[in-house]
């Protein structure tokens, strides 16, 4: 399990998440975060801070947004070399 960033991301992406993640596990590209399926280590302390609820523990995560699953994990099944995200406050 871990947690999912889904759809709200897109066209937001204010790192707030990023900020408060112990293990810096969130990525970025051009269109939204990522969460790393393996390094996040399911703290929970992400899914408050974002201002737009796009942060679900991965059995919770809306069906309509079930798809993300599989988008946050392809994202490093296609950037093994990516770097974590750096936050608004660094
Ligand atoms: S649940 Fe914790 S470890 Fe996982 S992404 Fe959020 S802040 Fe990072
Ligand atoms: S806080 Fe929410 S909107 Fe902002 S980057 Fe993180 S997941 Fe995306």
């Amino acid at each position: 399990m871990a947690y999912i960033i889904c759809e709200p991301c897109i066209g937001t992406k204010d790192k707030a998440c990023v900020d408060v993640c112990p293990v810096e596990c969130i990525y970025e590209d051009e269109t939204m975060l990522y969460i790393h399926p393996e390094e996040c280590i399911d703290c929970g302390a992400c899914e408050p801070e974002c201002p737009v609820e796009a942060i679900f523990e991965e059995g919770d995560t809306p069906e309509e947004w079930k798809n993300f699953i599989e988008i946050n994990a392809q994202y490093f099944v296609d950037h093994p070399d990516a770097t974590p995200a750096t936050g608004k406050g660094t």
